[in-house]
């Protein structure tokens, strides 16, 4: 007997999807997740092309429909920019966004430059509002329903210390989510958070090359191991489709069981 597919064909075709921070990782998975589903996905990505470039041919090779799109998705002038060059290279508004791009880097409250605080809040929260604005402004225009998915992650809820700026961006974001999920459901728009736990990604390099932090790490975990980013991305190809049309203004931990404390007692 042949074996069943894993992942539901063509769940997302006609769609047109911009994932942020597309070129390495979560984003990376998803794009071709969503590409590999039936969407024609910008893959917006900063800095070196290479990678982003590389996916693109990679989705079209398989036979999918791909752009590479470069923005800094804190800046809104190269926001708007890229929402209009989407729409022009995908012949339509983009009706799937992805806020998945993000960073950190810790610091102690007391040695925390303002700098290193506006930049992650920058990119992880106002880059996340500047693109929903512009994705909702498209869908609304177009009155065609779509839906919002935030990358957010455990530390919405779980505090970490030395990254009270990714806890702000992050635990922003739910409430964030929250209030434009209300202002967007009479449109026919979704918002939803996925909230990753700990995923082997390059943000998250340091535990790959350091086995005793990894252990640590792998202890604050039930399940026993580190997620992978196709992990993420079936979820948010999941709950982006209409099996999940029920599923509006909540956030879906995607974490190996992290949020259960496992630690406590
Ligand atoms: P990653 O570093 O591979 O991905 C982040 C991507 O964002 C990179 O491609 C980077 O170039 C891009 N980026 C950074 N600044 C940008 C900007 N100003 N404009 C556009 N793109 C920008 O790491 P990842 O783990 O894949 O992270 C993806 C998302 O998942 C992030 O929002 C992160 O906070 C979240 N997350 C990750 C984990 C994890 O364990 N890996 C856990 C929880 C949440």
């Amino acid at each position: 007997m042949a074996k069943e597919s894993q992942q539901p064909a063509r769940r997302h075709a006609a769609r047109r999807a911009l994932v942020t921070g597309a070129a390495t990782g979560i984003g990376r998975a998803t794009a071709s997740r969503l590409a590999a589903e039936g969407a024609a996905v910008v893959v917006n990505y900063i800095g070196d092309s290479g990678p982003a470039e590389s996916l693109v041919n990679d989705i079209e090779g398989a036979g999918g429909r791909a752009v590479a799109i470069a923005a800094d998705v804190s800046n809104e002038e190269q926001v708007t920019a890229m929402f209009g060059q989407a729409r022009e290279e995908l012949g339509g508004p983009v009706d799937l966004l992805v806020n998945n791009a993000g960073i950190e880097k810790p610091f102690p409250l007391v040695d925390m430059p303002l700098d290193e605080w506006n930049k992650v809040l920058s990119v992880n929260l106002t880059g996340a509002f500047l693109c929903a604005r512009e994705a909702a402004r498209g869908m609304i225009a177009a009155r065609a329903p779509g839906a919002i998915v935030n990358v957010s992650s455990v530390h919405e809820v779980i505090p970490w210390p030395s990254f009270g700026h990714y806890c702000a961006s992050k635990g922003g974001m739910k409430l964030w989510a929250q209030s434009v999920a209300k202002e967007l459901a009479p449109h026919g728009i979704r918002v939803v958070n996925v909230a990753p736990g700990a995923i082997l990604t390059p943000i998250n390099q340091a535990l790959v090359d350091d086995p005793e932090k990894a252990r640590e790490v792998q202890e604050e975990i039930p399940w026993g191991r580190l997620g992978k980013p196709e992990e993420i991305a079936a979820t948010i190809a999941w709950v982006a489709g209409s099996e999940a049309d029920y599923v509006v203004g909540t956030t879906l931990f995607v974490d190996g069981g992290m949020t259960l404390y496992p630690k406590f007692v």
